[in-house]
């Protein structure tokens, strides 16, 4: 009943311009609908008291909410779930794939094109994958720039095939609205057991896959395997123990030495972090950092490790013993943070430590990130008379253009340089002419990843300072350095 025709025994028409004392929304489930409760109290026939109950029958428009996706006009992924397990329900004795989409860096389209045409774009690609769907397949648009969809499966190539058609396809609508437009999705596929019926895992499983591939800058497809899921869970145990590890000390810090070419003498070393898990093992940071990287915690172990090195350099000089520069890494993570150099000082007073025994190392990849930021680093940290170095030099693209922008005291030479048992006539072009123009530069080179003699010489016949690697020793526990640098190496 509404409230707004009249009523013929009082003025219940006037009512309905008055707010009413309660309002509540319910579902139904008897009759399947949505309704919306409004209650009035009113006087009726003189003086007794009333409550008048309006109830609007309102599921199309709760439907609209819940299962239409306002900014495309396709499902959302409440309507998906629902349509998919109509589907499994029966469309029984045929097999599915769910498949997630997400659009490579959509956020630039956003900042280039403004919101708007980002919204025009969306609204595109949910119509090409709703018309790419046929017979009992269902998509929606799951949150941003990320959509699922429901599709038979025969075989994967057949699925390939299929699923790059389609984003052609899409390609082609876009192209549309901004001409010459491609735009590149990365596509995650869980191929569903027949019986299956846990949306939420299949999802998570196309999305473990997808997520596999993020960021590649290219349309890729990746299907789910067990051993992505099995990577996940590692990620997930490894970021559980992580804290309590720290705390408990499982982290060590390894030095590895760093060998003047020209006299044959250690005259420094890499501090490396090393993870000793509760069985014993020892865990590389190729396991632990990127996970670190990621979630933030590198910014803590990266101090650990500095505290570790700066108490060792105390204990060593206060008891008069022999102390070589140390470098350390510092992750590109630091640069969210904003407060490297103030605790990078602070730490380094606390342990009274002498400058020109630190270098910090920060990779090449840094600088081209985030140049201003690391350059005004850079330069606070060599003014209070710490070393620092370009790490992995010439693994990235503008190796070159940095020298000119940035001033530093050491060039480490990436492994990649220095590829061959005894260096290929390229690999020593390449070498001869860094280290010329190094030289020129007033920086010291330092050559990593040496693993042969023939490297080794050839290094040194063309003036690289020392060098880094297995030809001369591993990464070793600090006592076990310390001892060999106070018994002659
Ligand atoms: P990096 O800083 O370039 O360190 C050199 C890596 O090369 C070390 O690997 C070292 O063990 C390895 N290496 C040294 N000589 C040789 C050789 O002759 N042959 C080969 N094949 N490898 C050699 P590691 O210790 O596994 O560290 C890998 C990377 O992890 C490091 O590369 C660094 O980027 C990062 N890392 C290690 N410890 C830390 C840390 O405490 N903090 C941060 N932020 N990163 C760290
Ligand atoms: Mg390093
Ligand atoms: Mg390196």
């Amino acid at each position: 009943m509404g409230l707004d025709a009249p009523c013929p025994f009082c003025r219940l028409d006037e009512i309905s311009q008055e707010t009413p004392d309660f309002n509540w929304q319910r579902y139904i489930s008897g009759w399947n609908r949505w309704f919306n409760f409004q209650c009035h109290s009113l006087q009726w026939r003189g003086a007794r008291e009333a409550v008048l109950v309006a109830m609007d029958d309102i599921s199309n428009f709760v439907d609209n909410i819940l299962y239409v996706d306002k900014l495309t006009g396709i499902s959302t992924f409440s309507r998906f779930e629902l349509d998919t397990t109509e589907i499994f329900d029966h469309e029984t004795g045929k097999e599915y794939a769910m498949v997630t989409f997400d659009i490579d860096e959509f956020r630039y389209i956003n900042e280039f094109h403004g919101y708007s045409m980002g919204n025009q774009l969306l609204r595109y690609i949910s119509g090409g994958l709703v018309g790419a769907m046929s017979g009992a397949e269902v998509c929606a648009r799951v949150t941003g720039d990320v959509f699922v969809a429901l599709v038979e499966w025969t075989s994967e190539e057949a699925l390939v095939m299929r699923i790059m058609q389609m984003v052609d396809g899409i390609n082609k609508r876009l192209d549309y609205v901004i001409p010459g437009i491609r735009l590149n999705f990365q596509i995650g596929v869980y191929h569903a057991r027949e019986g299956e019926r846990d949306i939420g895992k299949m999802m998570d499983n196309a999305d473990i896959a997808r997520k596999s591939i993020k960021g590649s800058r290219k349309t890729g497809i990746a299907f789910y395997d067990k051993s992505m899921g099995e990577k996940i869970l590692k990620t997930r145990q490894i970021e559980a123990r992580m804290e309590r590890a720290l705390r408990d000390k499982e982290f060590l810090v390894y030095l590895q030495p760093k060998i003047d070419l020209e006299s044959g003498r250690v005259v420094g070393a890499e501090a490396l972090a090393r993870w000793v898990d509760d069985r014993g093992n020892i865990v590389l940071p190729g396991e632990f950092i990127p996970i670190f990287e990621s979630n933030g915690f590198i910014v803590e172990l990266d101090f650990y490790v500095y505290e570790e090195v700066f108490k060792a350099h105390y204990y060593r000089k206060t008891r008069g013993l022999k102390c070589v520069p140390i470098s350390m890494n510092m992750s590109r993570i630091h640069l969210k943070s904003g407060n490297y150099i103030e605790r990078f000082r602070a730490l380094a007073d606390k342990y009274q430590i002498d400058p020109g025994l630190i270098e910090v190392e920060v990779t090449e990849t840094i600088f081209i990130e985030n140049s201003g930021y690391v350059k005004r680093l850079v330069s606070a940290l060599r003014s209070d008379g710490f070393k620092v170095s370009i790490d992995d030099f010439g693994s990235g693209y503008s190796s070159l253009n940095l020298l000119s922008e940035i001033d530093v005291d050491v060039l480490k030479l990436d492994r990649s340089l220095c590829r061959e048992e005894n260096l290929s006539p390229k690999e020593r072009v390449i070498l001869k002419n860094i280290a010329a123009m190094a030289k020129e530069l007033d920086l010291q080179v330092l050559a990593e990843g040496i693993e042969t003699t023939g490297q080794a010489e050839f290094l040194k016949s063309i003036q690289c300072d020392s060098a880094q690697g297995f030809l001369f020793a591993k990464p070793m526990p600090m006592d076990e350095f310390f001892k060999k640098l106070d018994g002659e190496w």
